[in-house]
C-alpha cells in the first residue's frame, strides 16, 4: 500500500535503461497489468529458501524502501507469487499529523514478510479510511476495511507466522492480501471519493505537473 502523499512536483525523465526486462521487477506495474489480475500461485514450503523465491522476497524489500511504501506483494513486482511484505517506520509515522496517527490508528510496523498468508476477520467492524496503493499511482479513495485481522502464514525462511493487526496495520494487511487473489482497492472503493493525489498541486503550478511511476 502506498503513502499517501498530498502534493508531487515531479518531471517525467527519459530513461535511459529503456528496454524489456523480466521479473521480480525493480518498479512496481501499474493498474492494466494482467498480473495484478491474477491469483496467485502458493510458495511449495521446502522452496521459501531457494534463491529464486528469496530474490522475491529481497526484491520486495528493495523496492518497498526505495518507494517508501508501507506494503508491497509480489504481484506488484511483476511475480505472481502469494507474498507480500508490510511494515511502518517511525520515520513515515512522524511524517504523518499526530491527529491523523490517532484518527486513522496508524502504528509502527516491524518490516514482515508473508509467504502464503490467510486471512482471519478478528473484529468485522469496518472502518472507512482514504487509501492509495503504488499500483494506482496518485490516486487515493476511501475504502472500507475490518477493524481487526489475525494472518497467519509463513515468514522469509519457511517459519510459521502470526500476527494480528488493527486498524491502519490491518489496512496494510488486507489491500496486501487482496492483490494476491487479484484484487484492487479500486474494486471495492467508495468511488466518488475517489480523488488525484496531487490536484491541489496542479492549480498551484497551473497544470505543470507530473505523475512519477517510480522515486527519482
Ligand atoms: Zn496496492
Amino acid at each position: 500500500m502506498g503513502v499517501i502523499r498530498k502534493t508531487l512536483n515531479w518531471y517525467a525523465k527519459l530513461s535511459p535503461s529503456r528496454g524489456k526486462t523480466s521479473p521480480p521487477f525493480e518498479h512496481v506495474v501499474q493498474i492494466g497489468d494482467p498480473r495484478l489480475r491474477k491469483i496467485s500461485e502458493p510458495v511449495p514450503i521446502d522452496k521459501i529458501k531457494t534463491s529464486e523465491v528469496q530474490k522475491v522476497i529481497k526484491t520486495l524489500e528493495y523496492v518497498t524502501n526505495k518507494y517508501g511504501s508501507v506494503g508491497m506483494s509480489a504481484p506488484q513486482i511483476g511475480v505472481n507469487m502469494r507474498v507480500f511484505v508490510m511494515r511502518l517506520t517511525a520515520q513515515q509515522l512522524s511524517s504523518f499529523p499526530a491527529e491523523t496517527v490517532k484518527f486513522r490508528g496508524i502504528t509502527i510496523v516491524p518490516l514482515t514478510t508473508f509467504v502464503n498468508p490467510t486471512l482471519k476477520v478478528v473484529d468485522y467492524i469496518k472502518v472507512v479510511q482514504p487509501e492509495g496503493c503504488e499500483s494506482v499511482r496518485s490516486f487515493t479513495a476511501e475504502v472500507a476495511r475490518y477493524k481487526k485481522v489475525q494472518i497467519t502464514g509463513f515468514d522469509e525462511n519457511g517459519e510459521p507466522l502470526q500476527r494480528i493487526y488493527t486498524d491502519w496495520a490491518a489496512r496494510i494487511a488486507q489491500h496486501e492480501m487482496d492483490h494476491l487473489d487479484g484484487k484492487l482497492y479500486t474494486d471495492i472503493m467508495d468511488r466518488k471519493t475517489m480523488c488525484c493525489a496531487c490536484w491541489e498541486e496542479v492549480n498551484l503550478s497551473k497544470g505543470k505537473v507530473a505523475i512519477p511511476f517510480a522515486p527519482e
